[in-house]
């Protein structure tokens, strides 16, 4: 019986890649694994699976019946739809340990690393005893360049360092940054892109404190791709909060070279916004210098502010 491996909801690199990767090593094991997306990709993952020659995975937003795990993520909202109808065998993630829960013990391992594809070069050299096969490095790797956002990240650690150097040599890649920001304007692309999809683009749903909350980011190499289309922005995100019943929506405008967001905010209390990061909303955003982590640097704070 096939076992369905996948990423989170609007996934990005490290969703897919990780799905592909412990796929991958799980088929190594004998086990029937299929790598699966649960919505499109992003410009950037199209552009690391064509350069390392890899199938986009297929689509799969349920899992009733079947057997499956996850990578990148253990939240009950960023999961498979009817989570709870199938059976998980397995987690493989770097944030925070989600609501997921299974009835009998499974293979759960978490660190807290800047990438899935770091913790998954540990399982194929260290627990599992396996080679990482060249295509399968240079998506990890980009994986890994793609969510410490060049190694600036706050969530970036010496061993997702270490995981480029090595991964990069076995990919056959002489400069791994250079092609990192390849990667940084593939995913900076927004012209022609409707605000509905910008937004969902990288967008994550949380429960804190018993409300709903939508954060979304675009990291860009520069801020002044957005500047045209700001209230387009701002609009959709009036209409995804509507539509979810959300307390608030976030949207990170993320500028990468600057290493600051620009965070954009709808919200039933915009006082949340300054209990959660000691800064007033100025219009309709607020500037967060030093801010490049969702994970790290958005989450923690604003769930802080919404228990208080
Ligand atoms: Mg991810
Ligand atoms: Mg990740
Ligand atoms: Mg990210």
């Amino acid at each position: 019986m096939a076992v369905y491996v996948f990423g989170h909801k609007s996934p990005d690199t490290d969703a897919i890649t990780a799905a592909i990767a412990w796929a991958e090593l799980q088929k190594m094991l004998g086990v029937d694994a299929v790598p699966c997306r649960q919505g499109d990709l992003n410009p950037e993952t199209k552009l690391v699976l064509e350069k390392f020659g890899f199938d986009v995975p297929e689509l799969r937003t349920d899992v009733t019946g079947e057997k499956y795990m996850l990578v990148d993520h253990s939240d009950i909202k960023q999961a498979p739809d009817n989570w709870d109808k199938g059976e998980l065998l397995a987690v493989v993630d770097h944030h925070k340990i989600g609501d997921i829960t299974t009835p009998s013990p499974i293979f759960f391992c978490a660190m807290p690393y800047g990438c899935t594809g770091t913790i998954l070069r540990i399982l194929y050299k260290d627990v599992f005893k396996k080679e990482i096969p060249a295509n399968i490095a240079g998506i990890m790797m980009s994986a890994i360049l793609s969510d410490t956002v060049l190694f600036k990240s706050a969530t970036c650690t010496p061993q997702d360092k270490e995981a480029v150097e090595d991964l990069a040599k076995i990919a056959g890649i002489d400069k791994p940054l250079d092609w990192g920001m390849e990667m940084a304007k593939a995913k900076s692309a927004v012209e022609g892109v409707a605000p509905r999809d910008l937004v969902f683009r990288d967008y994550k749903d949380f429960n804190m404190s018993g409300n709903n909350v939508g954060i979304g980011q675009l990291e860009l190499v520069s801020l002044d791709l957005v500047a045209n289309i700001r209230d387009d922005l701002y609009a959709e995100l009036e209409k995804v909060k509507a539509e979810g019943n959300r307390h608030s929506v976030f949207l990170m405008l993320t500028d990468i070279m600057q290493e600051a967001t620009d965070l954009m905010a709808v919200t039933d209390d915009p006082g949340i916004v300054e209990k959660a990061f000691g800064k007033k909303l100025e219009g309709k955003t607020v500037w967060l210098p030093g801010v490049l982590s969702r994970k790290k640097q958005m989450v923690p704070p604003l769930e802080k502010a919404f228990a208080a």
